[in-house]
């Protein structure tokens, strides 16, 4: 390819590689993630609930991050769901993670509606040139998400200490634009998707790494200062 793609070309482009990745996860459902069932968790005295939902699969794991990352985004966000979950827990929220694999995107926010949360939120991170930085949230066309989208978003910049420019903000998706299946399956339920830094630049892998658990403390404190 000799003529440089801009930014809106290569998202049309990962956007049809997501797409494809996902038709091919539902055609896989013996990758399905079981639940383990010597676990029983019961949510009854919980105080709210936070579902979490784990970007791409292990078949198709999303991007790479630069060291200290070094490894892709399924990986890395497995480990920051958990780390959510068992801060989440330790302040008798609910928390409960979903994975794509074998069901695909649809399949997962299905699940995730049966359960009911109070919010939810799917984990990612952003990939370009290796050179663009900063956070970014996507919400879809229903009505609860936009608020829960803008409320994450400052958490993470305040986190990171973004300024304008790598204060990327929130943007709406559409059904048929990147992340747009994702964010529009919840009608009821506040829902968002988050970026919250370019992990093929090194010092956004840096920063990944750095805050980790902060990130996931960041994400239930937004949860309980909406929820309770
Ligand atoms: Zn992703």
């Amino acid at each position: 390819m000799d003529k440089q793609l801009s930014e809106s070309e290569v998202l049309q482009l990962l956007m049809q590689a997501e797409e494809y990745e996902d038709a091919l996860d539902v055609l896989h459902p013996e990758d399905a993630v079981k639940e383990d069932p010597t676990v029983f968790e019961t949510f009854d005295t919980a105080s709210s609930k936070l579902a979490i939902v784990v970007g791409h699969t292990q078949r198709s794991q999303g991007a790479s991050g630069a060291t200290p990352i070094s490894t892709t985004e399924y990986i890395w966000n497995k480990q920051l769901a958990k780390h959510i979950k068992s801060i989440a827990s330790s302040h008798n929220i609910g928390c409960k993670i979903f994975y794509r694999d074998g069901v695909g995107i649809v399949g997962a926010y299905k699940r995730v509606k049966i359960w009911e949360p109070d919010s939810c939120i799917e984990l990612h991170f952003n990939a370009f040139n290796g050179q663009v930085i900063g956070t970014e949230t996507l919400y879809g066309a229903y009505h609860p998400s936009k608020d829960w989208a803008e409320a994450i978003q400052q958490a993470i910049i305040k986190l990171y200490d973004r300024n304008p420019k790598s204060d990327r903000g929130i943007k709406q998706r559409k059904i048929g634009e990147r992340g747009g299946k994702n964010v529009n399956q919840l009608d009821t339920i506040p829902s968002c998707l988050v970026e919250p830094y370019f992990g093929d630049v090194s010092s956004e892998a840096v920063l990944a790494d750095d805050y980790l658990i902060d990130l996931a403390k960041a994400i239930v404190d937004t949860h309980i200062n909406y929820f309770g």
